[in-house]
């Protein structure tokens, strides 16, 4: 074992748990550093309660004396808990989370100070945005953005600092964040979901949109991580065979959970505690050192907040426990990557799931409408909702045959297959209008029981039906949610709408009832959106091809996928939900690109520099070891030389081949990527990109991976996975 894999080893092993302690309970924990409506009913006067809680219910403007009311009220509340800085709490497209500290703290002349924070300081604030992806937005000479208090995610103290979520947008208006347009398409689809709900009960007045995710990852002690080059710089193995031992056993997956990882999740989930996360499971992964978290979903926009703070607590909380925290997709080849399922529904302020089956035909007619008018809006939008997962690091997932594959489907379960079959058939017989209605509601009224045992679970399914909510199970574990919770409740907004417009039309035009129309609407929706369902293996090359005859896309690389962002049908469906603009659609469609080329680049340069500077000299290294050995061999016998020296010759000549292998790679990837670097239209580059470089990749990993088998474990320099996977 080279020298620097041994002492990474030996300081794994030796490092001594930190024992996390609980002392309170987790409910009286939870929310203690979050500003939430409790702490505001105490903190706050009566007028500037109500002013917040209209903002937060009702979108109102918060007036400027309501702000400084609310302002000094923040501030000391986090003076009474030692908070000593504030910040506007944002995330940028660059995924992950930006903060700028200032501190309370103001000099007021004469040797004096004081802990100031006013309405103004709290509502608007303007960073220093020109280094944040604009996706050419913002044009150098007005490099100007600035960051708005979002009073429905309520502030919060961390390490000291007081954080205000806010969003981020350009002078000239435009989003440059994820949470903008998610506000948007939030509003969106209350908007016409209400609509719709009001067929069926005149006093919904709001919608909610809710989201469950759960998060995978992997922990890896923070010096074997350290000592690899590729997760420094990359967050994943770009090089290192697998080990003998994967996760073939199945023995991680709901096993024990390691006391060193248990105190990590300890402290990391008091730490959401009182940051008002609420978490709430967590088990071992199927890969080893693989772990999941889950909480208790919530509204969507308070849900994507909490994950993207969560990322970036992991990290901290880890490296308390001497660990690293990997959220890339596919850290290791050949055992399983990791995803973040997005648990989504739709519920009304008067306290009713719209993906929960009901009790009455009626109330299970409205569950049907919201049902599929979300599959409709899968199946019209099916690249779009690809799009909003693509990223360089979900490509290792997404159509590498593992769990999901990149085509998008939704899985229903077999119950809800025959209830949608009964009910598309309903009216294909000649049927009086009475017998009709009567077999409808039959048909409509079997529901939750069938639905009682619905317990059949497809895990190969990107978008699943599981009993009260969708799950969205393509999301990858590194993205920032609130992209494809845009999109999502964009596409069932503009379905919803549709729908409603359709319905209305029946009723005016052809004299139907309310539900009768309906009906009839959803049974022609049934219809045209057959080809989206999917109740097979999605992993073979058999729903492929199936796949292809059905007309659906499988846009395996990000260049390809993302294009659906800026297809004229995308851009007009956002512009008509008021979620973004042009302009806006297509600086992300260029900030995703650019990401993606940066990624790509990024990896290609450190796969080269250890191939090159550390696999090819060990080689070199131990090849000479095996010449100075024959030639040794070669003194001492004559006769036999050749017997005694074939094994050590045929590795000589091996290593060569893999070391020949490994340079004349490395060579055409530094001058694919020259050409790739030379091209302007983003578009073109990417695509060069994914192309010319990145299949170098494997065949420059597959002579490395065969020359750690041949080489001498001694000099190997590279942490094994073995080592990485296995040392707790
Ligand atoms: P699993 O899918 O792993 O079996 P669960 O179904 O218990 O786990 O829940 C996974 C996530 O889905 C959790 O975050 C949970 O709170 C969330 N969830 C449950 N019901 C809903 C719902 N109606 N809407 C959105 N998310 C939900
Ligand atoms: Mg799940």
């Amino acid at each position: 074992m080279s020298k620097l894999r041994f002492h990474a080893i030996k300081n794994s092993l030796a490092y001594k748990a930190v024992v996390v302690e609980e002392k309170k309970r987790r409910s009286e924990l939870f929310g203690e550093n979050v500003f939430d409506e409790n702490t505001m009913r105490q903190y706050l006067t009566k007028e500037a309660n109500h002013g917040v809680m209209n903002a937060i219910q009702h979108s109102k403007k918060i007036d400027r004396n309501i702000a400084d009311q609310v302002a000094s009220s923040m501030r000391d509340w986090a003076l009474a808990k030692g908070v000593t800085h504030y910040t506007h709490w944002f995330q940028p497209l660059t995924g992950s989370t930006a903060e700028k500290h200032d501190a309370f703290f103001e000099t007021i002349g004469h040797g004096m100070a004081i802990e100031k924070f006013g309405g103004g300081q709290l509502v608007q604030q303007e960073p220093d945005a020109s280094s944040f992806p604009s996706g050419g937005i913002r044009n150098t000479f007005e490099a100007r953005g600035y960051t708005a208090w979002d009073p429905t995610s309520p502030a919060f103290i961390y390490e000291t600092t007081l954080c205000i979520p806010t969003i981020f947008v350009a002078y000239t208006g435009e989003a440059l964040d994820y949470k903008t347009p998610l506000l948007r398409a939030l509003h969106a689809v209350d908007d016409a979901a209400t609509a719709v709900c009001k067929y069926f009960d005149k006093n919904v007045k709001k919608v909610t949109s809710s989201l469950g995710w759960e998060q995978e990852y992997f922990l890896i002690d923070k010096m074997l991580a350290a000592s690899r080059p590729d997760i420094a710089l990359t967050g994943r193995t770009l090089l290192g065979h697998s080990s003998a031992k994967g996760q073939q056993l199945d023995d991680h997956y709901f096993g024990s959970i390691p006391s060193r990882a248990l105190n990590f999740m300890k402290e990391l989930e008091v730490e959401c505690m009182l940051l008002g996360i609420p978490v709430k499971t967590r088990h071992n992964e199927v890969a080893p050192n693989q772990f999941e978290l889950a909480p208790i979903y919530e509204e969507a926009n308070l849900a994507v907040d909490h994950n993207a703070l969560l990322m970036d607590i992991m990290g901290r909380v880890a490296s308390r426990h001497n660990f690293k925290v990997l959220l890339h997709e596919k850290p290791f080849a050949g055992v399983n990557g990791s995803g973040k399922h997005n648990n989504w529904s739709l519920s009304t302020d008067t306290g009713v799931n719209l993906l929960k089956p009901g009790k009455t035909p009626m109330s299970n007619l409205q569950f049907l409408t919201f049902f599929i008018n979300t599959i409709k809006a899968v199946h019209d939008n099916e690249e779009l909702l690809r799009a909003s997962i693509a990223s360089a690091s979900n490509d290792h997932r997404l159509g590498a045959n593992e769990a999901p594959p990149a085509i998008v489907s939704v899985f229903i379960g077999e119950q809800l297959t025959k209830v949608l079959e009964e009910l598309e058939g309903v009216t294909k017989g000649k049927l009086s209008p009475q017998e009709k209605t009567d077999l409808k509601l039959n048909v409509v009224g079997k529901i939750p029981d069938v639905l009682l045992d619905n317990t059949d679970r497809n895990r190969t399914s990107p978008f699943a039906f599981t009993g009260n909510k969708f799950e969205f199970r393509a999301v990858g574990a590194l993205a920032n949610c609130g992209n494809p919770m845009t999109i999502l409740n964009t596409i069932v907004a503009k379905q919803l709408k549709d729908f409603k417009v359709e319905a209305d039309a029946l009723i005016s035009k052809k004299d139907l009832k309310k539900d009768e129309a309906v009906f009839n609407v959803i049974r022609e929706y049934i219809k045209s959106s057959r080809p989206i369902l999917f109740e097979g293996n999605g992993y073979g090359e058999l729903w492929e091809i199936e796949a292809k005859k059905r007309g659906l896309s499988n846009n395996k690389a990000t260049p390809e996928a993302l294009k659906a962002r800026v297809s004229e049908k995308s851009i007009a469906l956002f512009e008509e939900m008021n979620v973004m603009s042009r302009i806006e659609s297509e600086a992300r469609y260029e900030i995703e690109l650019e990401a993606y080329i940066k990624h790509i680049q990024i990896e290609s340069r450190v796969l080269g520099d250890i191939a090159r500077n550390h696999i090819v000299p060990t080689a070199v290294k131990y090849q000479n070891i095996l010449i100075e050995n024959v030639k040794g061999l070669k003194d001492i016998f004559e006769k036999e030389f050749e017997s005694v020296s074939k094994e050590q010759i045929n590795l000589i000549k091996k290593i060569s081949s893999h070391i020949e292998g490994i340079n004349s790679n490395v060579t055409k990837m530094i001058e694919e990527r020259k050409i790739a670097n030379a091209i302007k239209v983003l578009g073109e580059k990417a695509d060069a990109y994914y192309y010319k470089v990145k299949p170098l990749f494997e065949d420059i990993r597959y002579h490395s991976d065969k020359l750690e088998l041949l080489v001498d474990d001694e000099i190997w320099p590279l942490t094994k996975y073995r080592e990485l996977l296995f040392t707790r």
